[in-house]
């Protein structure tokens, strides 16, 4: 792994440089070794030899040949994610086509239709025809549609950003965040549904350094200062289970390993604990070595092995021996009360489930061979490509609704009969509804969750039995758009709309027909066109539409020529929509921050959702109709901008100003005790004075929680405040707060 990170850099001579490459591709050629045929070492010269060439002029930012890269690409997919000779070969040309004069015509012809495929589905697109569709969207949009008939275009992809990600230190700051930010909300959740755990987990950690480096480092600098205390614990947790299995016979490894930095990260802010709070910091790991028809029985006498040692938390059992993920993932989980009184999650797997969890689709075509399991994937596949095949939606939505929907975590579900549903996370009644059958959800009127009658909304939890309610009068509605998250359920929705909107519509199709004709106008194509665009409306349905519903009478109409049979619009007036110019600009009045390398003033607004101030890590977003809007890095948004419109991205910082407040919001918990809010309001206005723009206090359990709304100037300001606050008797926690509804 690090043997690809740790090239030497730059300043070396032709010759050094010609020797390096030489050592990277005969590196590549060892590790491919076992899988070479005969005449399979000449085409993946050439590859090497065309490739070389085309990128011999070109460096990479960090000033090294760029053939390095499509070098160390390879390699990744060779080692790390399990591929083969022809894989390789395309990894090597994955630039080529994008970049240099290689054409796939060229490709083609040198390597075959199969290959030249697979990198014509490497080749990003470049002019993107709508300006409005996002590019890193519509790029990903075609990745799918390759996906769909050769997955290696998407582990050659997944390859190639992992090796990006791990020399991103050369980029730019602002490339940096639009990078990492595609990487957690696009290629992370994608290595995870191809069942890449190592890979998922290394592209997450590498993002959140660029993203969040604070955090990043200091959970880093923990997890190093506690290690030896760790391992410790370890071994006294493994002993007495290890002497236990010893004596059943099995084969077995079994060892404790940390959890990844952003998952610690996730866990802290998802529930609102500090670092030494969180007690899963790392799992131990069982793997059996078992011949496949032992296995399922072996990891329950694993189970059975080590809580007869320590006790088990019994809603915390996965089984996913009996049901596996649907990206392949096969493993007992739970967790048990270790020494201590200490948590502590153990994970039973056998070496092939290891190899499926670390090498995800390729090691799964190994061993899918010979056994009966149909491959999970083909069926994942034949859900995207429905999708695929019905989507007129823009590829924003599009970019978004295939990560809800498909790569998600998973939920089991089950029928009434007892079948086994997989649902994304946050499936509603409708969701399921929809999976059944299209039918039964346009028809869907409530459900039965385990007996329970619940709203159509009700949101599913694994486990739960669902009995769909449906109602022959039902029909969906627009709202309904809100309820669902699986892509199924939403292009299924929309089509039933666009069919009642079409019928409709039928009516105001006959009611201008009539008009027209009465006017001594044809009622034709032509016409009806003029009337759309004059009324600026998108297509003859939505003016039928229009029409039907009468929010169109049709009164200028009168004012049309007909010549012949041709409508002509009148001259200059036209029905305009109204646009409010105080809402195109900014409300407030600039302040100050350095652009660029300028330091002009720039109009721009603070943006709701994450409110930065001053100091914080922040960048800006140019909206339309908004200007440019102000996020701060770590914002619940950011990723989602950053990933879709990385283009609309620009670098900002602040430029030192204490004259200008910036309202932010702190949450503070603590022991209700008397006095304890006359403290903080001292502290707060009478002592930093800082003003107060708001505060709510609630108290529960000997508990209270508080909500205050200060006016700070600055980070530092904001620093030193929640630091001071910590310090008083009674505070518990005090954290800054992002979104307006806390
Ligand atoms: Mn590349």
């Amino acid at each position: 792994m690090d043997s690809v990170a740790a090239i030497p850099k730059y300043n070396l001579n032709e010759e050094q440089e010609k020797k390096l490459i030489l050592r990277e591709y005969r590196a590549l050629l060892r590790v491919l070794k076992p899988k070479l045929k005969p005449g399979d070492k000449e085409l993946l010269r050439r590859a090497f030899e065309i490739a070389a060439d085309a990128h011999k002029t070109m460096r990479r930012k960090s000033g090294e040949p760029y053939i390095l890269h499509p070098l160390a690409v390879a390699r990744i997919g060779v080692e790390e994610i399990g591929l083969g000779v022809r894989s390789t070969i395309c990894s090597l040309l994955h630039d080529t086509v994008e970049d240099t004069d290689v054409t796939l015509e060229d490709i083609e012809r040198e390597f075959g239709t199969e290959i030249a495929r697979i990198v014509d589905g490497l080749t990003k697109i470049s002019n993107i025809i709508d300006v409005n569709a996002s590019a890193q969207a519509e790029n990903f949009k075609k990745i799918l549609l390759t996906l769909t008939d050769d997955p290696r275009v998407i582990l050659i992809k997944l390859a190639d950003r992992l090796h990006n990600m791990r020399t991103l230190d050369s980029m730019k700051r602002e490339k940096q965040l639009k990078i990492s930010s595609e990487t957690v909300y696009v290629y992370a959740p994608l290595s995870h549904r191809m069942g890449l755990y190592t890979i998922k987990t290394e592209l997450e950690d590498l993002a959140m350094k660029y993203l969040e480096p604070e955090a990043y480092k200091e959970i880093a600098r923990k997890l190093a200062e506690t290690k030896r205390e760790r391992s410790r614990y370890i071994n006294e947790f493994i002993k007495p289970i290890k002497e236990k299995l010893d004596r059943t016979g099995y084969e077995f490894e079994i060892y404790g390993r940390p959890k990844s930095i952003h998952s610690i990260w996730n866990k802290m802010k998802k529930k609102g604990v500090a670092f030494e709070e969180v007690y899963d910091l790392f799992a131990i790991r069982v793997i059996l070595n078992i011949p496949l028809e032992q296995e399922k029985e072996g990891c329950w006498k694993v189970y059975s092995v080590i809580t007869d040692e320590y006790t088990p938390s019994p809603e915390r059992l996965r089984d996913w021996l009996s049901n596996p993920k649907s990206n392949g993932y096969e493993a007992l989980h739970t967790t048990v009360m270790g020494p201590q009184g200490k948590w502590v999650e153990v994970q039973v797997r056998t070496r092939r489930m290891n190899e499926i969890a670390e090498k995800g689709l390729a090691a799964h075509w190994k061993y899918k061979e010979g056994t009966a399991d149909e491959s999970r994937f083909d069926k994942w596949f034949q859900q995207i490509r429905e999708v695929l095949n019905n989507q007129d939606s823009d590829s924003i939505d599009f970019l978004h609704d295939f990560k809800t929907s498909f790569l998600a975590e998973e939920i089991y579900v089950y029928t009434p009969k007892g079948d086994v549903k997989m649902l994304p996370v946050d499936s509603t009644a409708l969701d399921f509804a929809f999976a059944i059958h299209s039918m039964v959800g346009s028809q869907c009127i409530g459900a039965k969750i385990n007996h329970k009658l619940v709203p159509i909304s009700h949101k599913l939890r694994s486990g739960d039995q669902v009995e769909i309610i449906t109602s022959a009068k039902q029909k969906p509605n627009e709202d309904w758009l809100n309820i669902v998250v699986t892509a199924k359920a939403k292009s299924k929705i929309k089509d039933a709309l666009k069919e009642e909107k079409r019928k409709v519509a039928d009516d105001g199709k006959y009611v201008l027909q009539r008009k027209l004709e009465n006017m001594g106008a044809a009622f034709n194509q032509h016409n009806v066109d003029i009337l759309a665009s004059f009324y600026k409306l998108p297509s003859p349905l939505d003016l039928y539409y229009q029409i039907s519903v009468k929010a169109l009478d049709l009164k200028e109409l009168s004012e049309f020529h007909v010549l012949g049979d041709k409508l002509e619009p009148p001259k200059p007036i036209r029905p305009e929509i109204k646009h409010d110019p105080a809402h195109a600009l900014p409300k407030k009045d600039a302040e100050l921050i350095i652009f660029g390398e300028s330091s002009d003033k720039i109009v721009y607004t603070l943006a709701n959702c994450c409110k930065p101030i001053p100091g914080d890590d922040v960048f800006g977003f140019v909206s339309t109709g908004k200007g440019l809007t102000i996020h701060r890095t770590n914002c619940p948004n950011a990723a989602r901008l950053l990933a879709n419109y990385g283009h609309r991205v620009v670098k900002t910082k602040w430029a030192k100003n204490k004259e200008i407040s910036f309202l932010t919001g702190l949450k503070i918990v603590g022991l209700d005790d008397v006095g304890v809010i006359h403290k903080i309001t001292n502290l707060i206005s009478g002592e930093m004075k800082i003003n107060i723009n708001a505060m709510t206090i609630e108290a529960r359990e000997g508990l209270f929680h508080g909500n205050i709304r200060v006016y700070v100037h600055d980070k530092e300001e904001l620093d030193e405040l929640v630091n001071r606050l910590k310090k008083l008797p009674g505070i518990e926690t005090v954290d800054r707060y992002d979104t307006e509804q806390q």
